[in-house]
């Protein structure tokens, strides 16, 4: 055991959506050496820890049981007193029924540091989100959190609704959609009338939240009809009916409705963003894989005459990555690249090479291999000139045999990664497809258009899952669609990602 003792961070992490951690939550997350999460702590808030952090699920899996509470806290212990800053996310606020209170208790028997840092909880969440005043001058003046399920293993709940029955205040149930009815009928008996108004909001902050309002006597009925399940906060009291008539979040133009991008390219990132901003839900789907794969011996036959170069050529941001990792490993002065010039196939090739503080000499004006190599031999003259292509196992050949052939230049190429196919059938995103499907399927490109063709077998809807339409960037992926007889469902005049948006926003609200 190590003399330094390390630390435990008992962080809340919010309701759902990233943007609704602290500061103080994210720095902790990125200087984090372990982080234990759970089913409610968003896993993508874990893309802000460092590469090498150890993370630890604890939350329930499916067929597979949560890990239990002591075992949780042993897991603290035994990392902090390793020496290690250790990130305990929980979901909302830690102290508000998230069993924040025993993680410390075994924390201070085991004399070891922590910190506590809030977060947002689920009412106040689910009520900015629904546009519901918790409190009003008029209608309310006391807010009460309840929670309908105190401990798993006891059945008999120690609260008496009857009391809150009483009240003209609002109530924010926790965990109670299982005991609704019982609960619905004790606040009855305490006097609560049958038309106080209800809203329950499952999933809230995230753009698959789902909410449905009535009042006491229609309520269970109104969640059965709407198909609301867990985890959904449910708020009773006249400021229900009072929330506002503008649906800020849940009025998004895209907002319920359900993407499939393809990772296939660099900019499926962006179109993520575009997509959840106006308010879809998106599932991933990583069509090809990208993993570095480059002979050594030539590595390094290629970076000892790295000087005669006059042109380096990138075909791709994977190449650029790989190249300068290696790079960065045979040399440690950035000098040793020498006085070439710099091409790149596109604009995404060219700002991962602009990371490294390089300018890049020449991108041509349509972003493939061909036209690279078109405009060089045009532009620059390229006759006996030496050129390195850095590149993949793929779309090499047309680009090196038209600076061989037409430009007559001296070109070596160094392949540094391989590009497969991923296997869907064993994919988690995928899986998601298959049960719960999808409004559209965006196309960016024909490639992605046969990728999916090709991996058919991975898009097998089951039984109530939604269908999608298939959506298409522009003229060149509908022009392959319509070969491989795929029916469009919407197509962007001009192959944009904007205007790929906008034809989806327009499909969607006709
Ligand atoms: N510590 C958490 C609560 C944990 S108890 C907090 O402060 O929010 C788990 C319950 O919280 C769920 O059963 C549900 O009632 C509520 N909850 C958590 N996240 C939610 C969300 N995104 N939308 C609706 N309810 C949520």
């Amino acid at each position: 055991m190590s003399n330094k003792k390390g630390k435990v961070y008992l962080i809340g992490a919010g309701p759902g959506d990233p943007g609704l951690v602290t500061v103080r939550a994210r720095q902790l997350i990125e200087a984090a050496d372990v982080i234990i999460y759970d089913y409610l702590a968003n896993p993508k808030l874990l893309d802000w820890a460092r590469e090498d952090s150890e993370r630890i699920y604890v939350g329930k899996r499916s067929g597979l049981h949560s890990i239990p509470q002591d075992e949780i806290e042993e897991i603290l212990v035994e990392r902090a007193n390793k020496g290690k800053q250790v990130v305990r996310l929980k979901g909302g606020d830690p102290f508000v029924f998230g069993r924040g209170g025993e993680e410390i208790g075994e924390l201070q028997i085991d004399n070891i540091p922590f910190e506590i840092v809030p977060g947002v909880t689920a009412a106040l969440a689910a009520a900015a989100y629904a546009g519901i005043p918790l409190s009003h001058r008029e209608f309310s003046s006391s807010i009460t959190f309840l929670t309908g399920h105190e401990n798993p293993e006891k059945q008999s709940l120690s609260i008496d609704f009857r009391k809150h029955g009483q009240t003209n205040g609002t109530l924010c149930l926790y965990m109670s959609l299982g005991q609704l009815p019982r609960i619905i009928g004790e606040l009855k008996e305490g006097g609560m009338p049958g038309d106080k108004p209800v809203g329950v909001i499952q999933w809230a902050t995230l753009n698959r939240q789902q909410s449905v309002y009535g009042s006491l006597d229609t309520i269970v009925a109104d969640i059965e009809a709407a198909g609301i399940g867990t985890p959904a906060m449910i708020i009773i009291g006249e400021v229900v009916a009072h929330r506002s008539k503008t649906e800020w979040f849940e009025g998004r133009e895209l907002f319920g409705k359900r993407f499939v991008v393809t990772r296939a390219r660099e900019q499926a990132g962006q179109l993520t963003h575009m997509l959840e901003d106006k308010g879809a839900e998106v599932i991933e789907l990583p069509f090809i894989e990208v993993t570095p794969e480059f002979d050594p011996k030539l590595v390094s036959e290629v970076f000892t005459g790295l000087a005669v170069y006059e042109w380096i050529i990138f075909t791709s941001a994977n190449g650029v990555k790989t190249f300068f990792d290696l790079f960065y490993k045979a040399f440690d002065d950035i000098r040793c690249l020498g006085p070439m010039r710099i091409a790149a196939v596109g604009a995404a090739t060219a700002r991962e090479i602009e990371k490294h503080r390089l300018k890049v000499d020449f991108v041509p004006k349509k972003a493939n291999a061909e036209a690279l190599a078109d405009e060089l031999i045009e532009n620059e003259g390229m006759e006996s000139v030496q050129v390195l292509v850095v590149t993949g196992n793929q779309n090499r050949e047309a680009l090196v045999k038209r600076l061989e052939t037409e430009g007559r230049a001296i070109v070596d190429t160094l392949p540094l990664y391989k590009t497969k196919k991923t296997n869907l059938l064993e994919n988690e995103a995928a899986e998601r497809f298959r049960k719960e499907g999808a409004d559209a399927i965006l196309f960016t490109s024909s490639s992605t258009v046969n990728s999916f063709i090709d991996q058919n077998a991975a898009f097998k809807l089951e039984e109530g899952a939604r269908h999608p339409v298939l959506g298409s960037i522009g003229p060149m992926t509908s022009k392959t669609l319509t070969e491989k007889k795929l029916p469009i469902g919407f197509e962007a005049p001009v192959s944009s990602l904007e205007h790929f948006i906008e034809a989806a926003v327009k499909h969607f609200n006709e």
